[in-house]
């Protein structure tokens, strides 16, 4: 029996959000979190009908074997939905490979899933003080689930990164600086700096958005402090 998954959109094919593999993407409905740099806020509501049938994304896969390798479950936040593993155990049972991006909203249900991954992409999105977090997620701050969320990714053994979305009107240098010791502090050897992409309305002048990026300085310390460092655009 498939999974009772709800499913905010499909990407068909994708090189980038699984490194190394051409994966197809499913966003998941639902998300608690709300960045200011979100360009998906009709993923964000958690109880509403979407027009995405989890069993005709299933005939997709059985129909892409041999093209694509993996899947990649997206969001929204994935770990709001219960019906999560199943969805993994669906896609699995089809020989497919199996990725997750999460904020580590539920660290328990991210425990629950991950001995059936095979990578995680965690959003880190400020400092670990609940403060920063509430800041740059609208409202959130349990950061002790995002301390443990990432406890549990490095216990595991499964291959992670650890991401930043740089938004200039949340963030600052200090703030990655302060990320950056943080993560560096708990063993975490992969780190990318996305590049925010303005909202609409947003008229942030584009020197302040790419600061993150011209700072030499900033760039050297984040070398130097994961095995493997980049910036993604
Ligand atoms: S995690 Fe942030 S960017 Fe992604 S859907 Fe939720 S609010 Fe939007």
């Amino acid at each position: 029996m498939s999974a009772k998954i709800k499913v905010g959109g499909v990407e068909t094919f994708s090189t980038v959000d699984f490194p190394e593999h051409m994966a197809a993407v499913v966003f998941l409905q639902g998300c608690p979190w709300r960045c200011p740099f979100c360009h998906n806020t009709s993923l964000q509501p958690v109880n509403v009908e979407t027009d995405f049938v989890w069993e005709k994304f299933l005939d997709f896969l059985e129909k892409r074997r041999g093209i694509l390798d993996a899947v990649v479950f997206s969001g929204g936040e994935p770990l709001v939905q219960n019906s999560l593993g199943d969805a993994i155990d669906d896609v699995k049972s089809m020989g497919y490979k199996v990725a997750l991006h999460t904020g580590g909203y539920r660290p328990e249900a991210l425990a629950g899933v991950l001995p059936r991954l095979d990578w995680v992409g965690l959003d880190i999105k400020a400092p670990l003080t609940a403060e920063a977090y509430r800041k740059s997620t609208g409202g959130y701050d349990k950061v002790d689930n995002i301390r443990q969320s990432l406890s549990v990714l490095l216990e595991s053994g499964v291959d992670f990164e650890c991401r930043t979305t740089c938004d200039p009107r949340v963030l600052d240098l200090r703030d990655i600086y302060a990320i950056a010791d943080s993560l560096k502090e708990t063993g975490v050897k992969t780190y990318r700096l996305q590049r925010y992409r303005q909202v609409e309305g947003d008229a942030t002048p584009d020197s302040e958005c790419e600061k993150f990026f011209a700072d030499k300085a900033l760039e050297r310390y984040l070398r130097e402090s994961f095995p493997d460092f980049a910036f993604r655009s």
